[in-house]
């Protein structure tokens, strides 16, 4: 059966009784139909315990943390707790490209997929709207007589669309003589890469809100000042695109628990977790959230820690780290890591040895949540068994995909132990400390490289932000997720490394200095043979081919 198969025989629970069962009222559910809601007003004092599930280093295909974070909150289910999970909206670039939805697997899934996966709320046409809005007015300010003196080569915002189009990455605007505008040179993002996304996930209230997207910085005058949305007047009509996407969606469980699933910001360029609003939302409501944060420990976790947690006043008590058989074979150097494979498991083992120690300085002896394939084998299993015997980390073998929450047992009762002595979160630096000391600490001290170099463009781009003032904030890395190092090449646990900053772009807005290593793609391409491809509709109405 496709996941899409299971999703679709399940039962679903009118979405008044998945928030009654937490003791949300029925006069705070605004309903998108019966299964579907968003909740209205403020967060209740924070009730509920934060886990964070995050990963190794992943192959492409991802290694489940969103099925084991549903399958653990499913889990949680079982042994009679009220858990809620707290996740991304999908985007539907991955949903029409390589990767497929984002709504977990198999017998972990939050439903109903289809919707989730495709227009849900409504949630990223707003976003994209309010994006879209503020170029716009931009392009029009320049148009209208340039009364702020914005070069027009200067302006570093783009549009957006929810989709994987490579072709709209460099565009140029306003040909056809005057009339229509002043010609520049511009680009399209994929939405979920927006500042306006990371300002949703991280913004509280209205008001912060409002605040935060005045503070998009959206180029520079002809003689170098930066120029804000609020000096085009652009964030309180966002605002207003905005307000309504702000609240946080509730769906359900395969297993009928609640799932705040909304927004969802790239992990790479931006902070790659759903909205603080969400989980906060879940911390007021449900005894146990359980939430994801996006990529491996190296960009997720770090940034879950010492961005998020930072911003929103919560931190996890404790953390999951997922690790899958295919992940370490191909860690350990398999190039077909379907096929069993001890020898290359044992040497991928490395990957994950940097993974705990990275969660571990930040406070937390992860829980090792082993997500569990059909083609794993038992001696497999017992070399990841004994690595944490080894590092004295709880254990556990998540079936979830396979079993849904009876699967999820075993894993949920070593977070509930893990819980008894909860971690207590140490960030890793202090966001007063000088750029490129907060940068060497997370290359040095979470990627294990030996030191950081910059190009000739980073240093100029570092001593620009300096200089308007930003570097006080906390970094987010934009690295590639397919390494520990800057190279995507190098598995395991590269020794010896460095990496090379090419350039940093403050977001002032959501508050973060953006550090690239290398390029990270903001607009993705399709694939030579699309999952669009194989998506469709029956005669009798019934959406195939979402995975
Ligand atoms: P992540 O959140 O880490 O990116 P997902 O949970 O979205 O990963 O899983 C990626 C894909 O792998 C999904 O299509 C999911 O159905 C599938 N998957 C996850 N766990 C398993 C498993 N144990 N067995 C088979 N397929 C799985
Ligand atoms: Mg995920």
């Amino acid at each position: 059966m496709t996941d899409l198969d299971i999703a679709q025989k399940a039962t679903l629970h009118p979405i008044r009784e998945i928030a009654g069962a937490i003791g949300i009222p029925e006069d705070k559910l605004f309903h998108y139909g019966p299964y579907m809601a968003k909740v209205e007003g403020e967060p209740p004092p924070k009730r509920g315990r934060l886990i964070l599930v995050t990963a190794l280093t992943p192959t492409p295909a991802g290694e489940g943390k969103t099925t084991v974070s549903i399958g653990l909150t499913q889990g949680l289910g079982r042994l009679g707790k009220k858990a809620a999970v707290a996740l991304r909206e999908p985007s539907l670039g991955p949903v029409f490209g390589v990767k497929g939805g984002a709504t977990g697997g198999g017998y972990s899934q939050v439903l109903p997929m289809e919707e989730i996966n495709l227009h849900f709320t409504g949630d990223f046409h707003a976003v994209t709207s309010a994006v879209n809005l503020l170029a716009a007015m931009v392009d029009n300010h320049i148009h209208q007589g340039n009364a702020l003196g914005i070069e027009p080569r200067r302006v570093e915002y783009k549009r957006v669309l929810d989709m994987n189009d490579r072709a709209l990455r460099h565009v140029v605007t306003g040909l056809g003589g005057p009339i229509n505008g002043v010609p520049a040179e511009s680009g399209f993002e994929i939405t979920v890469a927006s500042e306006v996304m990371a300002v949703m996930a991280l913004a509280r209230t209205v008001p912060e809100l409002k605040e935060r997207l005045g503070r998009i910085r959206v180029g520079y005058t002809f003689d170098r000042k930066p120029v804000y949305a609020r000096q085009l007047k652009a964030h309180g009509a966002m605002t207003a695109l905005l307000v309504q996407a702000l609240k946080p969606n509730l769906v359900q469980t395969l297993e009928g628990q609640p799932a705040f699933v909304h927004m969802g910001p790239f992990a790479n360029i931006a902070h790659g977790t759903n909205s603080v609003r969400a989980t906060e939302m879940a911390l007021g409501y449900a005894d146990y959230v359980v939430t994801e944060a996006g990529f491996g420990s190296d960009l997720g976790a770090e940034k879950f820690f010492n961005v998020v947690s930072r911003a929103a006043g919560f931190a996890p008590e404790a953390v999951v780290l997922v690790a899958t058989i295919r992940a370490l074979r191909y860690h350990g150097g398999a190039d077909d890591y379907h096929t069993p494979n001890p020898e290359a498991v044992r040497q991928g083992l490395a990957n994950l040895a940097q993974h705990a120690g990275n969660i571990r300085q930040h406070g937390f002896d992860p829980v090792i949540a082993l997500n569990h394939f059909e083609s794993d084998t038992e001696e497999e299993i017992e070399l990841v068994r004994a690595f944490a015997r080894e590092y004295r980390l709880r254990f556990a073998v998540a079936e979830v995909w396979a079993k849904g929450g009876e699967g999820g047992r075993a894993l949920a009762e070593e977070v509930l132990a893990a819980l008894e002595t909860p971690g207590q979160l140490q960030p890793l630096y202090d966001p007063d400390e000088d750029l490129g000391e907060k940068i060497r600490r997370i290359a040095t001290e979470v990627y294990g490289a030996a030191g950081v170099s910059y190009t000739k463009k980073a240093r100029n781009a570092l001593r620009r932000i300096q200089r308007d003032g930003c570097d006080r904030l906390p970094v987010v890395m934009a690295k590639t997720p397919a390494s520990l190092s800057d190279d995507p090449k190098l598995r395991g646990r590269p020794g010896d490394f460095t990496v090379t900053v090419t350039d940093l772009k403050a977001r002032c807005g959501a508050g973060f200095v953006v550090v690239y290593m290398g390029d990270v793609m903001t607009m993705p391409g399709l694939p030579k043979t699309p999952a669009a491809e194989r998506v469709d509709v029956t005669e009798d109405g019934r959406i195939v081919g979402l995975f």
